[in-house]
């Protein structure tokens, strides 16, 4: 109860009087280059620790998102939840249908200082140069806001009205877990007893030369993801002096348990998202391969064999665990008293947290290290289906803007704010509009971000294209009618 009206007292609505005809001269002026551009400027970076938030950024980041889309601020509900995120609700006219909602965050990762000299351009002034947008958060995900804004301020500036509710949900806080933003907009969704049609967030994309032995692009769709755990593993000892050092230190005991790990990895196995993966890539695959995955429970052990022998394609067929931090010991002569590590685990669909605990258990299989979950615990997604109207328009959205691409759906391996939307829908669906090689994919979260002009006014169209699709009118009713008459929809190669 307390919890709920400290909630009702965060959420307010905006004042949409903010957006005059001032502004929408502002806006008329700016293309979404130079909109994004102005975003980037905001330093919205988030933390683990609260205290290192600078919240200030993303207030002005609000304001200066209600002066470049000034329809968007007056036609739109707009609600500031849990003080920093933001929830837009254009009010569809058919009431019965369930609203769809599109996500992206506002928040980015910070620059590290390590790579702050490898910088081209400042990663916070918004630089337009050689047909790019330069900066933190151009590529995650501040261009998905930016997109995702644009394609509403056309539609309304042509007076686009539409059948299905749609809510813009940006949270402030994705790279740490998207619990105060994300998970505070599901909730407060929930409060409303809202439920969707279809979540629309990042997570894969269109990839050229990413996958071995595919050639053209493929538009990999994240149908399901997979789950997060942090293990803490602890050793205590007796400490003392390192002349005289016991036959197993906390260091020893913990190296050990870390190489058990190692040696003794999650069984492999195929996931029913994963075999569709492949199941829809056969066709670009040779001969021998459509047999085998035709034929996928004869081969088998052939075919898991030969997925683990790479590590992007070994992640889809087993949980995954590494140990990313490690720590033991403060002085070069001092036995340490404690020894700590800390293990990510990816939890495969179909296992979880106890699950994961037994086999680290039986792994380890020494009662010296105490086993124990560090952090919140993300369970795997449910998997979605692609036998419904809403992929089918998904789909078809993704073929009008990248017309040559083979639309795939995928297991997404890491984690993105839809998973804090799974008990308002079972339609999640992970893609962003982005185009991404081996070399661009490098720049994610690194220095030299940048997003080309291209790629960010594909994006608007593709979801200007998606409202329509899922949300608008005449589009709708066609796509339903032509889905229930069993006619496939878009052009794919499939
Ligand atoms: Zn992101």
């Amino acid at each position: 109860m307390k919890y709920l009206l400290a909630l009702l007292f965060t959420i307010f609505t905006l004042s949409t009087a903010s957006a005059g005809s001032d502004s929408t001269a502002v806006s008329a002026r700016k293309t979404s280059a130079e909109k994004l551009a102005g975003v980037i400027r905001y330093k919205t970076v988030s933390a683990v620790d609260s205290a290192q938030f600078n919240y200030g950024e993303f207030k002005a980041l609000h304001t200066y998102l209600a002066d470049a889309f000034p329809l968007v601020h007056s036609h739109l509900k707009v609600e500031v939840i849990n003080k920093y995120s933001l929830l837009y609700t254009w009010q569809g006219q058919q009431e019965q249908l369930k609203p769809v909602l599109l996500s992206a965050h506002l928040d980015v990762v910070p620059v590290e200082s390590a790579s702050q000299g490898a910088w081209e351009e400042e990663p916070f002034t918004g630089e337009l140069k050689d047909g790019y947008v330069w900066g933190r958060g151009t590529m995650d995900d501040k261009y998905r806001v930016v997109a995702i804004l644009e394609a509403v301020e056309q539609l309304l500036e042509k007076g686009y009205t539409l059948n299905r509710t749609v809510y813009l949900a940006f949270g402030h806080d994705e790279e740490v877990g998207g619990f105060e933003g994300a998970g505070m907009i599901s909730r407060h969704l929930q409060e409303q007893n809202v439920q969707l049609e279809a979540v629309f967030d990042e997570g894969l994309a269109v990839v050229e030369g990413v996958i071995p032995g595919i050639d053209g692009a493929l538009a990999l769709v994240g149908t399901a993801a997979k789950g997060n755990l942090n293990l803490l593993l602890t050793v205590n000892g007796d400490g003392g002096h390192s002349s005289i050092p016991p036959t197993d230190t906390p260091i020893d005991i913990l190296s050990e348990a870390i190489q058990q790990l190692k040696a003794n990895p999650f069984e492999p196995r195929m996931i029913p998202t994963t075999l569709e993966t492949f199941e829809t890539l056969a066709g670009k695959m040779g001969k021998k391969h459509q047999f085998a995955l035709k034929h996928y429970s004869l081969f088998k052990g052939k075919i898991l064999r030969k997925l683990s022998e790479e590590r992007a394609t070994d992640a889809l067929i087993r949980t995954k665990l590494v140990p990313t931090v490690i720590s033991a010991g403060e002085k070069y002569n001092v036995l340490p008293r404690e020894a700590t590590a800390i293990v990510n685990v990816r939890i495969l669909n179909g296992e979880n947290e106890k699950t994961v605990m037994q086999h680290v258990r039986q792994a380890i299989k020494d009662d010296r290290v105490k086993i124990e979950r560090y952090g919140v615990y993300t369970p795997p997604s449910p998997v979605t289906a692609t036998d419904t109207w809403v992929y089918s328009a998904l789909k078809s959205t993704i073929l009008g803007v990248f017309p040559d691409v083979l639309v795939v759906p995928a297991l997404f391996p890491g984690a993105t704010d839809s998973k804090h939307y799974t008990n308002l829908t079972n339609n999640i669906f992970r893609f962003a509009p982005q185009v991404v090689n081996r070399e661009s994919a490098k720049l994610i979260h690194n220095a030299n971000e940048r997003l080309s002009v291209k790629v960010l006014e594909n994006s608007v169209s593709f979801y200007n294209a998606l409202i329509r699709n899922t949300c608008g009118e005449q589009e709708l009713e066609q796509l339903v009618e032509k889905y229930s008459k069993g006619i496939p929809l878009g052009v794919g190669g499939e």
